[in-house]
């Protein structure tokens, strides 16, 4: 609810004064148990921050993060651990997020070893069970990360995850890192581990095919705002904010190879407009209307499940 994380960047040659990066400005959304919320945007629309907020690996600046109503920074240890371990993520990178000194069975323990008191041979026995679950053999309990490919390390990262029981996964670009080939086998994984336990996903990517596939219900985020939320069908078949109708026109599609009239969104993200003047989609926006430029949009709640953040529909 409310949710904003600042970034205060400090005086430099170029900027005289001290400069405040609105990295997430002020988003109010639900996710509910059991679907895919996805988060889709250009880079550096605040997508990770969000991600980074939700699961207490940076500090807010304002607002409530609420998990079964209970705030995930909440300032009590216990408490606060009971609720996080229940929120896992998934990275963009598998190789970065493991050790490549340590073992695949190290990794996997790990998350055990910080919030259980499981003997060593309790540890190995859940993630040998664990690995066949997902199909492999106890050989690589003993493998290192280089000696796995860039798709088999990504699905131990899932498991990694997975290993806690949490409720909540936080997927950032999950696939994103993959080779095109491996990236369906590693949604389909998803997908089925959803299902098998019951989880509920943050689903982020700038991939719009992809984030289409995966999620019941779509928020789309520009600069840190959220324009537009609605179910999956309602964004891709009936675009309202000229953000979102610009990002699906420019889906890529085999059809317009060569068509040089394929449309693309036009100038760039405007890190440096004035806080608070005026719709930050504005320098962009081919449907801009005069009052624009000086007056920010607040959202507006069309239907039950629509949202949008625009002044086409006040
Ligand atoms: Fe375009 Fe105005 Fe809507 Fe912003 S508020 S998206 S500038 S029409
Ligand atoms: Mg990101």
């Amino acid at each position: 609810k409310n949710l904003k994380k600042y970034y205060t960047l400090p005086k430099t040659k170029l900027f005289q004064q001290p400069k405040t990066i609105k990295a997430v400005n002020d988003i109010s959304f639900d996710i509910y148990a059991g679907e895919t919320f996805g988060l889709v945007g250009e880079s550096g629309c605040g997508k990770s921050t969000t991600a980074k907020l939700i699961a207490n690996l940076v500090h807010k600046t304002e607002g409530d993060l609420l998990f079964d109503g209970i705030p995930v920074d909440i300032k009590d240890k216990q408490k606060r651990n009971a609720v996080t371990k229940n929120i896992q993520m998934i990275f963009q990178d598998p190789f970065g997020v493991m050790n490549p000194r340590k073992t695949i069975g190290w990794f996997l323990e790990e998350p055990l070893k910080i919030h259980q008191s499981l003997s060593r041979k309790e540890r190995r026995m859940r993630v040998n069970h664990m690995l066949e679950e997902a199909g492999f053999d106890d050989t690589y309990y003993k493998r290192y990360p280089h000696e796995l490919s860039g798709g088999q390390r990504q699905r131990m990262s899932i498991l990694c995850s997975l290993m806690l029981n949490p409720k909540f996964i936080i997927a950032d670009e999950p696939v994103s890192a993959l080779d095109v080939s491996v990236q369906s086998s590693i949604l389909n994984l998803m997908k089925d581990l959803q299902v098998q336990y019951g989880l509920t996903y943050l689903f982020i990517s700038h991939d719009l095919n992809v984030v289409e596939y995966m999620s019941d219900r779509i928020g789309v985020m520009y600069l840190g705002k959220i324009v537009e939320l609605a179910h999956v069908e309602d964004i891709y078949d009936n675009p309202l904010h000229p953000y979102t109708k610009s990002l699906m026109a420019a889906i890529p599609s085999i059809h317009d190879r060569g068509n040089p009239d394929k449309a693309v969104i036009a100038g760039e993200i405007n890190r440096h407009q004035k806080i608070g003047t005026g719709c930050p989609f504005y320098n962009r926006c081919p449907e801009a209307l005069g009052k624009c430029k000086d007056i920010e949009p607040i959202a507006r709640q069309l239907n039950q499940n629509h949202h949008v953040c625009c002044h086409l529909y006040d």
